[in-house]
Formats: C-alpha cells, sequence, structure tokens
C-alpha cells in the first residue's frame, strides 16, 4: 500500500471506529444506568452514534479533534519523509471529510481548512531499536482538551499536600469542576511530577493504554481504581445530567520531580476517545486498536 494513503487510512479508522474496549466500557457504563434516566438516554444515542459511525465510515463526533501523533523509529529512517506523508495524509483526510478543518492560526483567526499549519499535525518522535514503525494517532477532541488543568502542589484551596492524599484531592475537584463539560463519561490520564511540559506530556500518554489496563505497581494501581469509584459517585454522569458513570476509567502514571515542585497534570478524554496504532514493517502495514 502507498504509504500516504495508508496515514490517510490511519486517520479515518481514528476518526470513525472508537477502539473495541472504548465502546466496551461505554456498553456496560449503559447497562449500569437506571432505565428511564437521561444518563441511559444519553448512553444509548452515543452507542448508536458509534455503531452508524463504524457502517457508514464517517466521523464518530462533529469535532473530529486535533492531531497529535507519537512515532517511534529505527536510527537512520528520516524524521521529515514521514512529517511530510503525514500533512500530505492530513490534507487528503479532510478533503474526505474523516476529518473537520481545526487548525486555526491564532494571530490571524485563519483557519488553514485542511489540518495541516504550525506544529500541526503534532509529532512527538523517538528514536528506538526495534526495526519496525510504530505510529500511534491521538485525535483529541477541544472541549475534552478545554477542561483539562494542572495543579502545583500544595494547593491551599484544597488542602493538598505534597503527597498521593493531595493528588487525590486534586482530581476530584478537576472533575468536579468540569461537571460534565468535555462530553462525559471521560477518561483521565494524570501525570505526577516533571515540569510544567512533562507532566502534561506524561498525562497523555496514558491514553494509549487499554481500558482497564492498570498500572504495574499496585500503590498507584490501587489509587486508579479507588479514584473511578469515588469520581462514579459525584453523581455528574453522562453529558453531566448525572448518573452513575461519570468517567469510564482513570490512568495515573508519575516520574521524579525537582524538590521544589510537585505538578499534577490531568487530561481530560471524552466518550469519542479515538486512538489507534500503525505499524509499519518491510513495507507491510498493520492497524491495531
Ligand atoms: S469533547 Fe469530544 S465528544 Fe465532545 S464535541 Fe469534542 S470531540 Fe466531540
Amino acid at each position: 500500500m502507498d504509504l500516504t494513503e495508508a496515514f490517510v487510512e490511519l486517520l479515518r479508522r481514528a476518526s470513525t471506529d472508537l477502539p473495541p474496549d472504548v465502546e466496551q466500557a461505554l456498553r456496560e457504563a449503559y447497562e449500569r444506568e437506571d432505565e428511564g434516566t437521561p444518563a441511559k438516554s444519553v448512553l444509548r444515542t452515543i452507542l448508536t452514534n458509534v455503531k452508524l459511525a463504524r457502517e457508514n465510515s464517517v466521523p464518530m463526533c462533529q469535532d473530529t479533534g486535533s492531531l497529535i501523533f507519537y512515532i517511534d523509529m529505527p536510527e537512520g529512517e528520516k524524521e521529515s519523509y514521514y512529517k511530510d506523508l503525514i500533512r500530505k495524509a492530513a490534507a487528503i483526510a479532510t478533503e474526505k471529510q474523516y476529518l473537520r478543518p481545526n487548525a486555526v492560526d491564532p494571530i490571524t483567526g485563519k483557519n488553514s481548512g485542511n489540518n495541516v499549519g504550525k506544529n500541526a499535525p503534532f509529532f512527538h518522535i523517538s528514536r528506538w531499536d526495534k526495526d519496525e514503525i510504530r505510529v500511534r494517532l491521538l485525535l483529541k477532541g477541544g472541549g475534552s482538551e478545554n477542561v483539562g488543568t494542572q495543579y502545583k502542589l500544595p494547593y491551599a484551596p484544597l488542602k493538598a499536600g505534597r503527597d498521593l492524599e493531595g493528588v487525590r484531592k486534586v482530581i476530584i475537584d478537576a472533575v468536579y469542576k468540569a461537571q460534565g463539560l468535555g462530553c462525559a463519561p471521560g477518561t483521565l490520564g494524570v501525570g505526577i511530577g516533571g515540569d510544567r511540559t512533562t507532566s502534561y506530556m506524561l498525562s497523555k500518554e496514558q491514553f494509549f493504554r487499554k481500558m482497564g489496563e492498570r498500572h504495574p505497581e499496585k500503590v498507584i494501581a490501587d489509587f486508579e481504581m479507588r479514584l473511578k469509584d469515588e469520581l462514579n459517585q459525584l453523581n455528574i454522569g453522562p453529558m453531566g445530567f448525572g448518573g452513575k458513570t461519570t468517567v469510564l476509567d482513570v490512568f495515573v502514571d508519575y516520574q521524579h520531580r525537582h524538590p521544589a515542585t510537585f505538578y499534577v497534570a490531568i487530561s481530560y478524554n471524552c466518550w469519542a476517545f479515538r486512538r489507534k496504532t500503525m505499524i509499519i514493517k518491510n513495507g507491510e502495514v498493520t492497524y491495531y486498536d
């Protein structure tokens, strides 16, 4: 397959085909909600929409998000070659209406019209020892991005100190303040430690974990499960209409910090949790959810 076409296909799949683990989590949420409630009705509509988007190869949401690529490639591969192909693919995918034009110049207010612009799409590129290229894509909705936030501990308004209990308080605060905006039920990616930038980076990388995939360290895994339970007792519910499902999952990771800083970055993904992976090896392309 021509590589530009392969990237267009990656974008099409991401925009139109919700990963099965996310759909399953939404289905379980639907089963949990009581008959006749707005929560049940919202989840039913979301699940119908997911099915129709897949069957008709149309975007599952009118906002097809920002294009964020995470690429791992062997030494010797030329970055600019792949970036150029992806920019071309983004323009084609926009033309084919798999993507809405979502790249706006913040100075002039002009939309580029094809999802290509300065740092759009955005690329995180790493080198690795494998003899294959892994391209992971997030289509990140703008509404859900707006409710992401970052705290600096200690945080006096909540009496949140520099420990896991302090982290717990600010995460609950962030979801409480969102009140269903960002199109709940959402999924949280939390990055503890690092600096202003790397805490956010760590938080977004959590979105490549599968629903229910717990952190390998028990203390963090237990923390994730406790938070998921507590957040789902806030009764914010799907789209903020009340209900038992405010979040589908909570993914947390940490990294070392400077002694003087303690950041907690919280990234929020909406129900339209769009991620896809593509592997290029020996000229063959394979897609994964
Ligand atoms: S937050 Fe997500 S579901 Fe809501 S409009 Fe944006 S992309 Fe769509």
